[in-house]
């Protein structure tokens, strides 16, 4: 079986990068324990192949969390990305039907409530730090273009992407043009004018390439078949990985939020609480005593503090 690849690359005189990416196994992984409609599959696909291609020029080390909150049928898609390209994807459905040819906003964006969510999360936070959030309303009418979007307006990059997948495969294609100045000191000086020609260059070459190309076609085929006129240096690829990161504390913190009193009601009901990961189906089992260590763990800390306070 062939692993997962993202191949970087950039064009000679460097005013645009770019990225093709290659997910089966891992989006195979992502949709083992669920059976989606086909055209949440496609959304949620296309999530993971974005997110990868995203985190790929993380500048840090830790992850991008994109989520999609729906007003529709879909109430959430998520797919979370790490500097290592370790990843998970879910989807959160309404109990509605779901019709074939569902689009982003029939699913998503029905009453244009829809939000697109874009959280870059540092693994080593200083203390205080909390995540970047970026929140936008969902503008356009595909993934690829609600994201171009976000980027031009929060990350003052033009950005271009083409994005498909279906079963068994998730695929894109991403260009950047790079901001003149800075982080080219090495590269020959070139004009405003000939990046200006690159990119468009670059972007006409990637309109070309059609849905059912995207899904046929392995990308290094796509490189030669796309840029083969263009001068590219290629990187050494690098590999995405399903990969979930939830722990029984994790699982824990989320019920000490939900409170006392509802996971009491809750034990009380079913005798005890068995929680299953939704990124990876991974079961938690908490009873009455697991329950009341969860509660009873902070307080003698609480009092600790509280009464040193009163000592000063
Ligand atoms: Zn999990």
């Amino acid at each position: 079986m062939t692993q997962d690849t993202l191949q970087k690359f950039i064009f000679e005189n460097a005013a645009v990068r770019g990225e093709l990416v290659d997910i089966s196994a891992t989006w195979r992984e992502v949709q083992a324990r669920h059976s989606y409609p086909a055209p949440v599959k496609r959304l949620l696909g296309e999530m993971v192949a974005a997110a990868a291609l995203l985190s790929a020029n993380l500048k840090f080390n830790g992850s991008i969390i994109m989520q999609i909150h729906g007003d529709g049928p879909v109430r959430l898609l998520v797919v979370e990305c790490d500097s290592d390209l370790k990843l998970r994807a879910t989807a959160k459905l309404n109990d509605e039907a779901i019709a074939d040819d569902a689009t982003l906003t029939t699913l998503l964006n029905q009453h244009g409530k829809g939000r697109f969510i874009i959280t870059l999360d540092p693994a080593e936070k200083v203390p205080g730090q909390q995540p970047y959030q970026g929140i936008v309303p969902l503008d356009g009418e595909d993934v690829a273009t609600v994201i171009e979007h976000y980027m031009l307006r929060s990350e003052q990059l033009d950005t271009r992407l083409w994005l498909a997948a279906d079963d068994n495969v998730s695929r894109g294609l991403l260009l950047q043009k790079l901001p003149l100045h800075g982080g080219k000191a090495e590269a020959a000086p070139i004009t405003h004018e000939e990046a200006l020609e690159t990119w468009n260059r670059a972007v006409v070459l990637g309109t070309t390439l059609k849905r059912d190309e995207l899904l046929e076609t392995t990308i290094d085929v796509l490189m030669k078949r796309l840029f083969w006129e263009e001068t590219i240096r290629v990187f050494d690829p690098v590999h995405p990985a399903f990969h979930c990161t939830c722990t029984r504390e994790k699982v824990g913190n989320m019920l000490k939020m939900l409170g006392q009193e509802e996971v009491e009601a809750a034990l009380e009901e079913q005798g005890r609480l068995g929680i299953n990961c939704d990124f990876c189906g991974k079961h938690y089992d908490y009873d009455a005593v697991d329950c009341a260590q969860l509660f009873a763990s902070d307080a003698p800390a609480e009092a600790l503090l509280h009464a040193s306070d009163t000592k000063q």
